[in-house]
């Protein structure tokens, strides 16, 4: 259940009751894709990194180790330790982004798996099945993640069957939280306006999909290429029919300045790999800018990553350190590296947070926009 608390301009100050927990928002999902976020870091790290969700995906856990193995094991939170909440994407963006030799009809979709390419067939009540097998605490709609640019008449024909896949959706997953055996029977469901970057489409499909009455909304397919201008220019087309009192989702964006804009526009909640994969390529973010560490200047730096930053690294190690680390091959530089980013993230959201209860998130955006954006 979703309280909007406070709103400056279009930004939202909220929270939202899940059955495992509160989320403060705006905020930030962690990504655990495969159950772990990658770099060595488990649900305890979690912790003390400020994390307040984490999102799994269904595409890979289906492939591996299987959702019917997780079932058997407890579900996710049992399976990875992790008590808070858990958002678990519907295969969608993966099937359409990493499978191969896909067939798209109006059951579903037909695909290859990216591991060993043998068949398999995913639609809307399979996508709902397997998350609940996982026994997620809020499982996403299947949908189809077009291509941007998708030709006009194809994205009109897409989100038509987007609406009619919500529906099954809707209908598979009252049915699977009914269940006796259901490992959350209080599963949420929430709903994914597509578009492409057609605004007349994206209004159309989010006035249809608002119908049912979902537990939360996101906008889907977007970061995927366009330029950051024009999924402004959608935020700002389809906000305005999102429903006040839902949480409002942008997947996979973004940067800490793509965060700052999107809060600006009404957004409540994100999910990125950036913070985990850039650290692991020995990028920090810090509150001056995102940091390479692989830089010759940094070689005798006794400073920490960030030296307004009390995460656990910034408070033990240096800059010359976890440099020496990456350049020597050690998985000790991914870890400390991906949880200073993961903190950073976190603590992004908390001072916009903080910043909206005090009545100060405009300037809090015209202080940071430009520095967040600066590479050092
Ligand atoms: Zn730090």
């Amino acid at each position: 259940m979703y309280r909007l608390i406070k709103q400056e301009g279009k930004a939202r100050r909220g929270e939202f009751l899940t059955p495992h927990g509160m989320i403060q928002m705006p905020a930030f999902m962690n990504v655990a894709t495969a159950g772990a976020i990658k770099g060595a870091v488990s649900a305890l790290d979690l912790k003390e990194l400020k994390c307040q969700v984490q999102l799994c995906n269904t595409y890979h856990l289906h492939l591996r180790p299987g959702d019917e193995t997780v079932r058997k094991l407890g579900g996710l939170h049992t399976f990875t330790r992790w008590n808070g909440p858990i958002l678990t994407d519907s295969g969608g963006f993966q099937v359409f982004s990493l499978a191969k030799l896909r067939n798209i009809k109006e059951e579903g979709v037909t695909f290859a798996s990216h591991i060993d390419g043998h068949r398999i067939f995913m639609g809307p009540e399979e996508s709902m099945r397997i998350q609940s097998h996982l026994g997620s605490t809020i499982a996403m709609a299947f949908d189809e993640c077009m291509e941007n640019p998708a030709e006009y008449d194809y994205a009109r024909a897409s989100c038509q069957r987007t609406v009619r896949w919500l529906y099954r959706c809707k209908e598979e997953h009252d049915r699977l939280n009914a269940l006796p055996d259901t490992i959350n029977p209080k599963q949420m469901l929430w709903g994914i306006n597509q578009g492409s970057t057609y605004e007349d489409l994206r209004v159309g499909h989010m006035r249809e999909i608002r119908k049912l009455d979902l537990d939360g909304y996101a906008i889907g397919g977007l970061a995927v290429g366009e330029p950051a201008e024009e999924m402004y220019r959608i935020i700002e087309a389809v906000e305005p029919e999102m429903p006040v009192d839902k949480p409002r989702y942008l997947m996979g964006v973004g940067t800490p300045v793509n965060i700052l804009e999107a809060v600006r526009r009404g957004v409540d909640i994100f999910d990125c790999v950036m913070p985990s994969r850039n650290a692991r390529h020995g990028h920090a973010f810090t509150w001056e800018g995102c940091r390479n560490l692989m830089n010759a200047k940094y070689e005798l730096d006794t400073l920490p990553l960030d030296p307004t930053c009390d995460c656990p690294v910034c408070r033990n190690f240096t800059r010359a350190y976890i440099r020496h680390l990456f350049k020597s091959g050690e998985m000790l530089a991914m870890r400390l590296c991906v949880m200073h980013n993961i903190y950073f993230y976190n603590t992004l959201l908390e001072r916009i947070r903080m910043a909206i209860d005090n009545g100060q998130f405009e300037k809090f955006y015209q202080e940071n926009v430009e520095r967040l954006g600066k590479r050092i």
